[in-house]
C-alpha cells in the first residue's frame, strides 16, 4: 500500500489537488470534510451532531472522526493506497491513523504540506462560498476561528510526521497546475525511495 497525507490550512487546495492524485496514482480519497458533509446530508445521528461543530468552526470530536475512518477502511479493503485529505487534524487523530495502519501491517509513505498565506486562504475560502453552498465558507468569523483551531490543534501534526522524517512543504500559491507537478516530484521521489 502506498498511504499519502495532504496537509495544509482551510482553503490550501487539498480538494482541488486530491482529486487530481489520486487519478494519477489510483489512490481512494478519503476527505473526512466530505464524508461528514455526506452524513448531514443523510440527516445521520453521526451527520446531526458533527454539524453543530462544523457550523462553528470548531473540529468534530476525535472519536467520531477516527470510527468514521474505521468504518471506510473496512469498505475499502482491497484498495491499494489512500489520500488522506482532511485528516488527521489532531495529533491524538495521527496517533490512531499510525496504530491502525499499523494493524494493516501499513504506514504512511508520505506528508506534503501546502503553504498558502493567511490572506489568500481567506479570499479563496469567502470567493468558494458564494457557489460551493457551504454555510461555513460564508462567514468571515467562522472562516477565522477554523485558522485559530488549525494553528492551535492541527499544526502539532505537522511536528508528529516531521519526527518521522516524512514532512514535505509545497508552495500552494500559483497555478492548479505547477502545484500538481510540484506536488507530483514529491511523491516520485518518495516512490522511487520506497522501491
Ligand atoms: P476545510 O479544510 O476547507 O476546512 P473540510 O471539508 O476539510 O474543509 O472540513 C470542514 C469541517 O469539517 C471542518 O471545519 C471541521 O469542523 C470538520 N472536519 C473535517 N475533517 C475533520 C477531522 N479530521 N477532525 C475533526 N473535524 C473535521
Amino acid at each position: 500500500m502506498f498511504n499519502l497525507i495532504l496537509f495544509g490550512p482551510p482553503g490550501s487546495g487539498k480538494g482541488t489537488q486530491s482529486e487530481k492524485l489520486v487519478d494519477k496514482y489510483g489512490l481512494v480519497h478519503l476527505s473526512t470534510g466530505n464524508l461528514l458533509r455526506e452524513e448531514i446530508k443523510s440527516e445521520t445521528p453521526l451527520g446531526l451532531e458533527a454539524k453543530k461543530f462544523i457550523d462553528k468552526g470548531q473540529l468534530v470530536p476525535d472519536e467520531v472522526v477516527i470510527g468514521m475512518v474505521d468504518s471506510y477502511f473496512d469498505k475499502h479493503k482491497d484498495a491499494r493506497g489512500f489520500l488522506f485529505d482532511g485528516f488527521p487534524r489532531t495529533v491524538a487523530q495521527a496517533e490512531a491513523l499510525d496504530k491502525l495502519l499499523e494493524l494493516k501491517k501499513n504506514g504512511i509513505a508520505a506528508v506534503l504540506a501546502l503553504e498558502v498565506g493567511e490572506e489568500e486562504l481567506i479570499a479563496r475560502l469567502l470567493n468558494r462560498g458564494k457557489t460551493s453552498g457551504r454555510s461555513d465558507d460564508t462567514d468571515e468569523a467562522v472562516i477565522r476561528k477554523r485558522f485559530s483551531v488549525y494553528s492551535q490543534e492541527t499544526s502539532p501534526v505537522a511536528e508528529h510526521y516531521r519526527k518521522q522524517d516524512k514532512f514535505h512543504s509545497i508552495k500552494g500559491e500559483g497555478s492548479v497546475d505547477a502545484i500538481f507537478d510540484a506536488l507530483s516530484s514529491a511523491i516520485d521521489d518518495r516512490l522511487n525511495v520506497n522501491s
